[in-house]
């Protein structure tokens, strides 16, 4: 699976405020997110980001 910044995907989990689009902003051994819904940043290891990847939102 290939990730980029900018790309934005859908995760397993939503966020709490109950969003579920996160845009890509860093790649590498830790991904960060941001919760397109709250703005929001997270940082989460690549293994976490692939086990949860449901998919690419097109904007
Ligand atoms: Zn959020």
């Amino acid at each position: 699976m290939k990730f980029e910044v900018g790309q934005v995907i859908k995760m397993k989990k939503a966020h709490p405020c109950g969003a579920n689009e996160w845009e890509i902003t860093r790649v590498g051994a830790d991904f960060k997110l941001v919760c397109r819904g709250c703005g929001r940043e997270v940082m989460l290891p690549r293994t976490a980001v692939e086990r949860g990847y449901r998919g690419d939102i097109n904007n």
